[in-house]
């Protein structure tokens, strides 16, 4: 019989569709057709459960069609669910058509069921994807959900009302250590709550994990919503006691334009803001500007190129001789690194940073000292006296508890004395580390390397680190010597005094002229590094240097 056709047919659909409010016009007109239905309409009313805080009530029209519709339904089947619930679904016809037979009833009978069997399942499609895109701790969207708000309003060309945020709350660690993990969640779970408490209905924040948030913010709301990013005090609980919690973020910021046309660029736009308000540029709020997107990526790159460029033997080093100034003499040099990138010389302050952030700089600072070791090896081969190398080591390099054996491997390998190699190391303020960074020096020193503190005079402690750290040479940073200043120069004879008092040697950094060198002389400080001598030069330049050893006097 015909009508069972596209009763089966119907059947068929309805197993395969997932939104039935969206289709529901479509896969009904057939048999609204047949049957001469004006509407078909569900209604719930369901209890309260675990899942459904709320409950569920209302009613949705799944299919209507034109003209008159009768007030009262001609059809009705109802349902109580399992959770004590109501479901009907009901049939109406347009106005002026009579009752249903018994043989339409029992077809509309058929119908109704296979559809209702289909209402619990797309109940539970429905509930899963709310699922699928909420942050079980918060109940903010998380990054799928955000993501989907992002298109949605991208489709409706409404994007550029907003601005994106991504957000990082600063020093939750110590909030962790403080509070315990599971009262750091509760606070999270609170920050979240207050921060949403101040959001409009068409904005949306979400979290994702951890203490990552992502906000849409209306543009118009800027300067408030940091505000909020900028402080939001909630509560924590230390036994029985609620201390208040001041909760702040960094953040990156997207201007939203209705150009954007990928929503995952949104993202990774804001991360990229995120990661130089962290790291490069250390404001609490940055946003994110094309110059910053192409800084971005162009350290990305410099990140990309390492592995290659250290096999290719890009990196080359560079040596800057150090002067005496009591006969001009050559007496050392500090090993620096360039990158020689085909046609192309990178200075080492566009990749060291990126380096040193990424940890690479620990292998690249090994390279360097296995160059200047094999460079050595090749001296003395030659039967050119060499003069002690100073080589930059990163206070990442600390991390490796081996460092001290893998020096001197790298220097044993080439059958370099120890003396001839110096380790340059610049001032922490951290407590941890500044230990570190001492036992270190120590077991150098026991090994017989040299060890000097770079940039003297930059840092935080200065003063207190010459007491306990086992150094040789202390090279003073060259903003002493750039203006020499009536100040500059009180400092400098002092520091020069007490350093010849602790039996340092001391090298002034960055000597450009005659008279920086002239007043160095007239305070004792006997060695100098600087563009006045030269440049940090490549290997056969500077192996004439080795050759002669003596400079002329400066003019
Ligand atoms: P640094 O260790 O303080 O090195 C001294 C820097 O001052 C060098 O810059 C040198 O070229 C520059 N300089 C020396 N004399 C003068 C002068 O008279 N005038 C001026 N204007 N500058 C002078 P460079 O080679 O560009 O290196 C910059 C920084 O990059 C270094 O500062 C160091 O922190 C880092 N670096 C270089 N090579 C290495 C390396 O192999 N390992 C590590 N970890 N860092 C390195
Ligand atoms: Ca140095
Ligand atoms: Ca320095």
């Amino acid at each position: 019989m015909l009508y069972e056709d596209y009763l089966e047919r119907l059947i068929k659909r309805l197993a395969d569709e997932e939104n039935i409010e969206q289709s529901g016009q479509e896969i009904f007109a057939e048999v609204a057709e047949a049957y001469q239905i004006g509407k078909l309409e569900v209604s719930l009313e369901l209890p309260p459960t675990f899942y459904t805080k709320e409950g569920e009530n209302g009613t949705a029209v799944l299919y209507q069609a034109q003209g008159q519709i009768k007030s009262a339904a001609d059809y009705v089947l109802q349902h109580t669910t399992g959770e004590k619930g109501l479901v009907q679904l009901m049939v109406y016809r347009l106005e002026g058509l009579p009752a249903f037979t018994a043989e339409e009833e029992r077809g509309l009978h058929t119908i109704l069921e296979a559809l209702y069997m289909n209402l619990g399942r797309w109940r539970l499609i429905r509930k899963i994807k709310r699922l699928s895109m909420t942050d079980a701790l918060t109940g903010l969207v998380n990054a799928g959900g955000f993501l989907t708000y992002i298109d949605e309003l991208l489709q409706k060309k409404q994007l550029g009302r907003y601005n994106a945020y991504y957000m990082n709350l600063e020093r939750f660690s110590l909030v962790n250590k403080r509070f315990g993990v599971r009262e750091t969640d509760l606070i999270i779970a609170r920050y979240a709550k207050a921060m949403q408490g101040t959001m409009l209905p068409d904005e949306c924040l979400g979290r994702l994990g951890g203490d990552n948030f992502v906000a849409l913010v209306r543009k118009e709301r800027t300067e408030e919503f940091i505000e909020r990013i900028k402080g939001m005090t909630v509560y924590g609980m230390l036994g029985n006691q609620e201390m208040p919690v001041l909760v702040s973020a960094k953040a990156g910021v997207l201007q939203l334009d209705d150009h954007v046309t990928n929503c995952g660029n949104v993202l990774s736009d804001c991360s990229i803001a995120l990661h130089v308000a962290r790291h490069i540029a250390k404001q609490q709020i940055v946003f994110a500007t094309d110059e910053i997107r192409e800084q971005a990526y162009k350290e990305k790159q410099i990140e990309n190129r390492f592995a290659e460029a250290l096999q290719g033997r890009e990196f080359q080093v560079y040596y800057q001789p150090k002067v005496s100034l009591d006969k001009y003499e050559l007496v050392g040099a500090e090993a620096l690194v360039r990158w020689q990138s085909g046609e192309r010389m990178i200075p080492p302050a566009a990749f060291i940073p990126v380096y040193e952030q990424n940890g690479m700089v620990c292998e690249l600072n090994m390279y360097v000292l296995d160059q200047v070791c094999r460079d050595m090896a090749e001296w003395r081969e030659k039967g050119i006296e060499p003069v002690r190398v100073s080589v930059n080591i990163s206070r990442k390099n600390l991390s490796n508890p081996r460092l001290t054996e893998n020096i001197l491997a790298i220097l044993d390998k080439y059958q370099i004395e120890h003396s001839w190699i110096e380790i340059e190391l610049t001032e922490t303020m951290d407590v941890e580390e500044s230990a570190m960074l001492i036992e270190f020096a120590e077991h150098l020193k026991a090994g017989g390397v040299a060890i000097s503190i770079d940039d003297f005079g930059t840092g935080y402690s200065s003063l207190n680190l010459l007491k306990t750290f086992p150094a040789d040479v202390l090279k003073l940073d060259k903003s002493f010597v750039d203006q020499l200043e009536e100040t500059d120069k009180i400092v400098l004879s002092n520091i020069i005094r007490m350093a010849s008092e602790l039996k340092l040697d001391v090298v002034a950094e960055g000597v450009e002229t005659k008279q920086q060198m002239e007043y160095l002389k007239s305070i004792h400080c006997d060695v100098v590094q600087g563009y006045l001598f030269d440049r940090p030069i490549p290997k056969d330049i500077y192996e004439e240097r080795l050759k002669k050893k003596i400079y002329e006097p400066p003019q």
